[in-house]
């Protein structure tokens, strides 16, 4: 087992010799429709930027032409690679596969569908240039209906802080710059429930915010139904908070405390006033209530029970099938 500065220094030995440009890691999950126009607009971005910089694409196992587009694309310009999954693993996960395979001194995240403008890398370079180590487009909302999906995500977001350890980039953190620092401690966490919001917060340093308006979708639809969100959501509590837990601890306690009073009220009234039949009801409701509260007891445990499952099973983060333009590749990726 590597310990974390093993896993450290090994990361940045893999990382190459172009250590001074900027990468940019794109996740791409039938987006073959987005690819030309995406792939046009960021290179001539990153051309007036002036670094040195490479494109990478983490292909999901679309089942459209992504991939036969992207093998086209790094056929007239090598620094446009990619890799792509054996099967589709999720955003999550080809963010984490991206980040470790891109070289830069720093790297950008960003989607595929043109949602992000690539012509904001500009401000987060300059971000950066004044020292800061990680840079996001923060979402600027006011635009927006104020729906249902709205109105949980800020729910969400307010539990997030309440119960989690960390403070999250609010409205952000798909479209962001990382300095080299940063992507480095990212590799070298070795958990497979992957929430990189919470994980790009756990790893600290200074942070810069860049408001933005997001554009339409250029093509296709989005991915994240609220079934999809519902999980992520679950995700996140769990790997960054115990209090689910604890609390059933607390309420058992304050149960048992009602109980044993109410227990010692019975005894005493049948005690002074002879044994009272009736309390069918009485009886009903708690016996009722509590098999409902033992049951979510239960429930809460079985999700964090499920994902200890997972992390100790070990297995790998990814498979990549198949990669272009890339000196070296992480088939497997373990952590
Ligand atoms: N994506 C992916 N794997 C998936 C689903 C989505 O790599 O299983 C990519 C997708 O191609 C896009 C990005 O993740 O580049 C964001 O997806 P989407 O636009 O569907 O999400 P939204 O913008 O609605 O959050
Ligand atoms: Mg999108």
């Amino acid at each position: 087992m590597d310990t974390l500065s093993d896993t450290l220094r090994a990361s940045g030995a893999a990382a190459g010799p172009e250590k001074s440009g900027l990468s940019v890691v794109v996740p791409a999950f039938n987006e073959a429709d987005n690819l030309d126009p995406l792939i046009a607009r960021l290179v001539a971005a990153l051309e007036r930027i002036g670094l040195p910089f490479e494109i990478l694409l983490v292909d999901d196992c679309s089942a459209d032409d992504t991939w036969l587009r992207l093998a086209e694309l790094n056929r007239g310009d090598p620094r446009i690679k990619g890799l792509r999954f054996s099967r589709n693993f999720g955003k999550e996960i080809a963010l984490a596969a991206g980040l470790r395979h891109a070289t830069g001194a720093a790297v950008v995240l960003m989607d595929a569908d043109l949602q992000h403008p690539p012509e904001l890398i500009g401000t987060f370079v300059e971000e950066w240039r004044k020292g800061a180590q990680i840079v996001y487009g923060q979402r600027d909302r006011t635009g927006e209906h104020p729906g249902l999906r709205r109105w949980l995500t800020r729910r969400f977001y307010r539990l997030f802080e309440a119960v989690g350890e960390v403070k999250l980039m609010r409205d952000g953190g798909d479209f962001a710059l990382f300095d080299r620092r940063v992507v480095d401690a990212l590799n070298a966490l070795p958990e497979r429930g992957r929430f990189g919001k919470g994980l790009y917060a756990w790893v600290g340093f200074r942070r810069v915010a860049v408001p933005f308006v997001p554009d339409r979708r250029h093509a296709g639809h989005t991915r994240w139904s609220f079934w999809r969100l519902w999980m992520l959501a679950l995700d996140a509590v769990t790997a960054f908070s115990v209090l689910p837990l604890r609390i059933w601890s607390y309420l058992g306690v304050l149960v048992s405390l009602v109980s044993l009073a109410y227990g010692a009220f019975i005894t005493l009234r049948t005690l002074i006033e002879g044994i009272d039949v009736p309390g069918y009801a009485s009886l009903m409701v708690a016996v009722a209530f509590f098999g409902g509260v033992q049951l979510i007891t239960l429930g809460v445990l079985g999700e964090y029970l499920g994902r200890v499952f997972t992390e100790v099973k070990r297995r790998p983060l990814y498979i990549v099938d198949t990669s272009v333009g890339l000196d070296e590749v992480v088939e497997i990726g373990l952590a």
